[in-house]
């Protein structure tokens, strides 16, 4: 359990790097943690998982950058559960994402991506992140119907006289490839795809 004499000599610098950056939305959320356990209580990972969303901000806060390499930061899917209950206006969910942008940053966890670079490639050809066709059938299975509301999505919104779905023209599909590119994502992916290779 971090207290507060713990973190006053811990360093602070690995939590100051999450608070800087660009994807943080919480002003020095991640220092106020009070290490109540509300996060983990509520986390669908947690439950499932010996992942601990209050763990991960006790190692932040003790400047434990071996949690890069933690396979358990994988296990966050992004529910903002932890996030709508921390009552210091923490935000766990963001701090992994931070955590995962460092690792992949420094080419750590690689492996956790490749059944996702379909992702990736949405967003050259269609300026969206839509969902791989890869995951189809697990989606269908687990959400029984999804493929045929998926394929007659159009039909189903005319019938409630709904705008057609929205579908991004070929210039800002153009114009998002271009920023993906300028911005070094797409050398990313290069990168992420080769390694792939290599452990093909
Ligand atoms: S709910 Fe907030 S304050 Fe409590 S342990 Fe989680 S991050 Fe820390
Ligand atoms: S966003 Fe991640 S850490 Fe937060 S509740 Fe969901 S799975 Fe757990």
């Amino acid at each position: 359990m971090t207290s507060k004499q713990n973190i006053d000599e811990s360093p602070i610098d690995f939590a100051e790097q999450i608070i800087s950056d660009v994807k943080n939305s919480k002003e020095d959320g991640v220092l106020k943690c009070v290490q109540c356990g509300m996060c983990t209580s509520t986390c669908p990972a947690a439950r499932h998982s010996d992942y601990n969303p209050r763990d991960i901000i006790e190692r932040v806060l003790d400047g434990d950058v071996s949690i890069l390499k933690d396979d358990l930061i994988w296990n966050c899917f992004y529910c903002y559960t932890c996030h709508s209950v921390c009552p210091v206006g923490n935000s766990v969910c963001e701090v992994n994402q931070i955590l995962k942008q460092i690792a992949i940053s420094n080419e750590v966890g690689y492996d956790k991506l490749y059944e996702y670079m379909g992702f990736a490639d949405s967003y050259f050809t269609a300026a969206i992140g839509a969902i791989p066709e890869i995951f189809f059938d697990d989606i269908d299975r687990d959400v029984p119907g999804w493929r045929e509301f998926r394929n007659n999505l159009g039909e189903i919104r005319e019938e409630l006289e709904l705008d057609p779905p929205l579908v991004p023209s070929e210039d800002v599909i153009d114009e998002v490839s271009k920023i993906l590119t300028i911005t070094g994502f797409k050398a990313k992916i290069e990168r992420i795809r080769a390694s792939q290779e290599v452990e093909k």
